[in-house]
């Protein structure tokens, strides 16, 4: 049997069954290539590169479910270890590869094995950023981003325990979310003038910090960290105006950045991630670069971006797959996201950026509402809370492109399901 890596421009290389997929990152991404080649009936070797202890798992979990203690640690993994032995697949854990070799189709581990390739998938994911202060390198001050993160910060969950989270994005929140339901004694310290800054408007920005307050949070925005004191563990966080908050432990939540360096050191074009095409295709035609590390087109956006989500994780790990078996591209779908914080279920599709008309659909007061985000009519994102009629139908009518007036969408008397059937 034969397998190709097709470029969709009519460019052809050959690819044996006899031959070696390498990936490079065993997170969800990689996770999903791999199984995603085996469906596609690759049959050639195929090595799961990662430099993490762990079969590959979920990350949400990690500031939700297990962070509280209601999830065991098996229920993370995507598959057991037994899986990847009868799918034959190499995974080569606490493994990091340190370079690519791209004139000769290999990358070189640490331990300084060399393994070649015809084709490679690059997924290797994000880093948190890290904290550019004195004292961050305190004992109990924390990143969220591995399980290893998350086990370092699960004995101190109990309550009484003081705990400070620096950045209130999603995780940040969510992990405040946490904590307040286990009895800790929470502060949130954001840089900008309301939570979740970043990634939504200023509507939603106000739901989640009353939320927080309501709970018992103590949130502060507009505020800047200078620094963490402690003797070998954290004692405080103290901010540009000297006021010195105490902490028995501390989580720094303020965003992550794209794993490129092996991109970035063999060559390939970077910007905000490793470039590639809708196939996720690097400028090198045997090499795919897939989930957080990639900066991919947003077919429907008309324009390049970075995404960190599992379905674009999911999406594009399948999207390497079919490219390099040949088979029909799978369809793209609008970006898609969620957040669980106490019992609020939020869903967002699509994405908000340059709206120019904001709707809110039901009551916040009722816990139960969504937000919708036009650009000249057109239907650009949604932020659903506890709505997943709105949600879903949401999904479809960005993926089509669809006009709505503001005041259909307001107007609560027609379910979501009608307003989507009509506009469609
Ligand atoms: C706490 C938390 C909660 C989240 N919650 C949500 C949520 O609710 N919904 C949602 O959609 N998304 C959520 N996300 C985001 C989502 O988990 C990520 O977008 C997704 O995991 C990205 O997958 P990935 O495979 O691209 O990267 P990763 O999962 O980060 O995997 C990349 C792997 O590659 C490894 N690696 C990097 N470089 C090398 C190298 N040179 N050699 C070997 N290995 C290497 C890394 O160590 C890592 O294990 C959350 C993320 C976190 C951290």
């Amino acid at each position: 049997m034969r397998h190709e890596i097709r470029n969709r421009k009519e460019h052809i290389v050959d690819l044996s069954a006899s031959e070696r997929i390498v990936i490079v990152g065993a997170g969800q991404a990689a996770a999903q290539a791999c199984a995603s080649l085996r469906q596609y009936g690759f049959a050639g070797d195929l090595a799961l590169i990662g430099e993490e202890p762990e079969l590959p798992y979920q990350r949400p979990p990690l500031s939700k479910a297990y962070m509280k203690g209601e999830l065991a640690k098996e229920r993370l993994y995507f598959k057991p270890m037994d899986w990847y032995r009868a799918q034959s697949v190499d995974l080569k854990l606490e493994t990091r590869v340190n370079a690519l070799d791209r004139s000769a189709c290999r990358v070189l581990l640490e331990n300084e094995e060399t393994l070649s390739y015809d084709a490679l998938i690059l997924a290797t994911g994000s880093r948190p950023r890290t904290l550019p202060l004195a004292g961050a390198g305190l004992a109990n001050v924390f990143d969220l981003r591995t399980l290893g993160d998350v086990e370092g910060v699960r004995p101190h969950m109990r309550a009484g325990c003081r705990l400070v989270i620096i950045g209130a994005g999603y995780i940040g929140l969510e992990a405040a979310a946490v904590a307040r339901q286990l009895g800790l004694k929470v502060t949130v310290l954001e840089m900008a003038d309301r939570v979740l800054a970043r990634v939504t408007s200023p509507v939603m920005s106000a739901f989640y910090e009353a939320e927080h307050l309501r709970q018992g949070v103590d949130i502060r925005t507009s505020v800047r960290v200078t620094g963490l004191t402690g003797g070998s563990s954290v004692q405080s966080v103290v901010l540009d105006d000297g006021t010195e908050i105490p902490a028995d432990v501390v989580l720094a939540g303020i965003g992550i950045v794209p794993n490129v360096e092996l991109a970035e050191a063999s060559g390939l074009g970077c910007s905000n991630g490793v470039l590639v095409d809708r196939d996720t295709r690097t400028q090198d035609e045997r090499i795919f670069a897939v989930g957080d590390c990639a900066c991919r087109p947003l077919v429907h956006y008309g324009r390049r971006g970075r995404l960190e989500s599992v379905h674009n994780a999911i999406e594009q790990g399948k999207l390497a797959a079919a490219a390099i078996m040949g088979k029909p591209r799978p369809v793209e779908d609008c970006p898609w996201f969620w957040s669980d914080q106490y019992d609020l279920k939020l869903q967002i599709a699509g994405l908000s950026e340059g709206y120019d008309t904001l709707v809110v659909r039901g009551d916040p007061g009722e816990r139960k509402f969504a937000v919708f985000y036009l650009k000249a009519g057109r239907l650009l994102a949604v932020d659903a809370v506890n709505s997943a009629p709105e949600f879903l139908a949401s999904k479809k009518l960005i993926v089509s492109g669809a006009s709505l007036a503001p005041d259909t969408l307001r107007d609560t008397t027609q379910s979501m399901k009608e307003i989507a059937a009509a506009a469609a």
